[in-house]
């Protein structure tokens, strides 16, 4: 089981050249809030995640980047400022990836090995710049439930890619866009009804369970409990392997059949 944390905090309305105060201020509760819930829960069940975080996030507040990766947990790179690559120019996307994992690794001393795009927005360059920068692996794309390896025209990269689905993926069951009129809402025993059948079911396949959440989407009051619940279930069973995204692409590369 891969628990990863997007902690996208204020970036979103900043990349946009927002005002929004409001809109930051929900960016904020994600490190005011969100991320010292989660790692209190994280430490109560002794489990490790991958936390994905913007440069500026992190810059914005070194201290919460610090306790995560003191507490055990992964630091994977996730853009300068949730920047979209595909719009991107190769160098653009090579420059602010590139200077986003300096930055993560200033603030925590630990070179990131891994890389989820921004909203999983992966360009046709991507590939080639995790290669060039050594990654052990990618957490942007869906073409399975278990890892494999990308292919840069058709030759093998080393890049694993841990596969990240919205349907396993917090955002897609409870955000909501104050102006249009469309809000989509699923009640969270639902939520946890779902990931919880992704959960059993890998179990049953002795396969990947690999969830994303963000800690201004999940860490609420009315939501958290999903989280435990799920790490409950999973513990439950006695067998189930958790592991950040890292630990898991390695087991990946050294068990490839
Ligand atoms: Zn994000």
């Amino acid at each position: 089981m891969a628990l990863s944390f997007d902690s996208d905090h204020e970036t979103n309305e900043l990349r946009d050249g927002g005002k929004s105060i409001g809109r930051l201020a929900w960016g904020q509760y994600g490190n005011r809030v969100g991320v010292p819930r989660i790692l209190a829960l994280l430490a109560r069940y002794a489990v490790k995640a991958s936390f994905y975080v913007p440069a500026v996030a992190a810059l914005t507040y070194p201290d919460e980047q610090r306790r995560v990766v003191a507490e055990g947990h992964e630091i994977g790179i996730h853009g300068w400022i949730h920047e979209l690559n595909s719009v991107l120019p190769y160098h653009a996307e090579r420059e602010l990836m590139l200077r986003a994992a300096d930055a993560l690794e200033r603030i925590t001393g630990r070179r990131p090995v891994g890389l989820r795009t921004p909203s999983w927005d992966f360009s046709p360059h991507t590939l080639r710049i995790e290669q060039e920068m050594g990654l052990l692996y990618d957490s942007s794309l869906m073409a399975d439930e278990n890892c494999y390896e990308l292919l840069l025209d058709g030759a093998p990269t080393g890049v694993i890619e841990v596969p990240v689905e919205w349907v396993r993926d917090d955002a897609v069951y409870f955000m909501m866009n104050r102006f249009q009129s469309l809000r989509p809402y699923t009640p969270p025993a639902d939520v946890l009804d779902i990931f919880r059948r992704e959960l059993d079911a890998a179990h049953e396949e002795g396969a990947l369970c690999q969830l994303t959440f963000h800690p201004h989407i999940i860490g609420y009051r009315s939501r958290i409990w999903i989280l435990e619940e799920l790490i409950r279930h999973a513990q439950s069973r006695g067998d189930v392997w958790f592991g950040t995204h890292a630990d898991v692409a390695a087991w990946a590369r050294d068990h490839a059949s």
